[in-house]
């Protein structure tokens, strides 16, 4: 058995074609939820989406979100609306108070419909509307995630990392924003003083992701701030990371990112943007898995590879890589 925590991008490359070293009946993947937000009542939950579609065949790989060939007529209708209404795009929150007022799980991070910021396809929505509506009817967020896992046939088992709210929200110089407005709606452009997981304090890693950790556990190239950091935020997922054996692929090549906002966000939290910051990010990790290219010395031991993921045979690659890593790591 073997867990992998996943953000939105990275790991799911990786599991895109870990199937020979890593069997899917023998995996678990547990997403990050701190990216979550409510979107005109509905739950959307970007990163345990993507897990979704990719595990059903159906993922948009250009994009590595959405569903592959979605129309997207609502959404264009609410920006449409809005245009013609000449209502600003927002994103728009919905007033201070209902921040805390409304569905638990979507504390601090509750979004109107109106003109609708992020992009949202019809059959996605769909997906968004059904958790929302058995999320109301009572239903935790790892029941619901095991009920759409069933209906995508997706082959392993998906655990987001919490039933309780956290919201990965960021601090600039102005204003504090969640992440979604950061990365969706400025473009990931706004200076980032700090980031905070709100919630976390108070919130609990659930039994099952508590009882997967107790596995072999791979971080695949992730945004070590606001992917893996939500979970490292709530203390007992961190205590199981000390406790088990921990292999990282990185998402780096030395001082360059592959893609997305991990620099600013590594810098703005005290870390060297490198690999070299990342492996003082996860100091819970046993072995790292680097690109070939990469000669960081770490204080680890290290495996090398072709890191970049394109196809099903990249991530094979990197799969096997990583399977080295568990070896000299346990
Ligand atoms: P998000 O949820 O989309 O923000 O992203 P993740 O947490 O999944 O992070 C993706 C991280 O993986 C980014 O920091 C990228 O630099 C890195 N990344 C993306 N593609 C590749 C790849 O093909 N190989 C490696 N090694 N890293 C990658």
């Amino acid at each position: 058995m073997v867990t992998f925590l996943s953000g939105g991008t990275g790991t799911p490359k990786l599991l895109a074609g870990s199937d020979d070293v890593f069997p899917a009946a023998e995996t678990t993947v547990v997403a990050n939820t701190g990216d979550d937000i409510e979107l005109g009542g509905s739950l959307v939950c970007p990163d345990l989406d993507t897990l979704i579609f990719l595990g059903g065949d159906e993922l948009d790989r250009d994009l590595w979100w959405g569903i592959e060939g979605d129309t997207a007529n609502t959404h264009a209708e609410l920006q449409e609306i809005a245009d013609r209404a000449g209502i600003d795009g927002g994103p728009r929150y919905l007033p201070d108070d209902q921040q805390t007022g409304g569905r638990r799980l979507a504390r601090w991070r509750r979004f109107s419909a109106v003109a609708e910021f992020m992009h949202i396809g019809d059959r996605d929505r769909a997906v968004h509307l059904t958790r929302t509506g058995l999320l109301d009817e009572g239903a935790s967020l790892t029941d619901v995630t095991a009920t759409l896992t069933d209906a995508f046939d997706v082959p392993w088992r998906l655990l987001p990392m919490s039933d309780d709210p956290v919201a990965t929200l960021i601090h600039t110089p102005e204003t504090t924003m969640h992440f979604q407005e950061f990365w969706v709606g400025r473009d990931g452009e706004p200076t980032i003083e700090s980031v905070e997981f709100r919630g976390a304090a108070d919130a609990e890693p659930t039994e099952a992701v508590l009882d997967a950790l107790s596995d072999p556990v791979v971080i695949g190239p992730s945004n070590p701030i606001t992917s893996i950091g939500p979970m490292c935020a709530l203390d007992r997922f961190r205590d199981r990371l000390d406790e088990t054996t921990v292999v990282a692929v990185s998402p780096f090549v030395e001082n360059t990112v592959f893609s997305g906002p991990a620099d600013d966000l590594m810098r703005a939290e005290g870390y060297e943007a490198s690999t070299a910051g990342v492996a003082e990010a996860y100091p819970f990790a046993d072995a790292f898995v680097l690109d070939d290219a990469d000669g960081t010395a770490l204080d680890r031991p290290v495996v090398r590879t072709d890191t970049s993921m394109d196809t099903p045979d990249d991530a094979d690659r990197v799969a096997r890589a990583v399977a080295s890593a568990l070896e000299v790591a346990e």
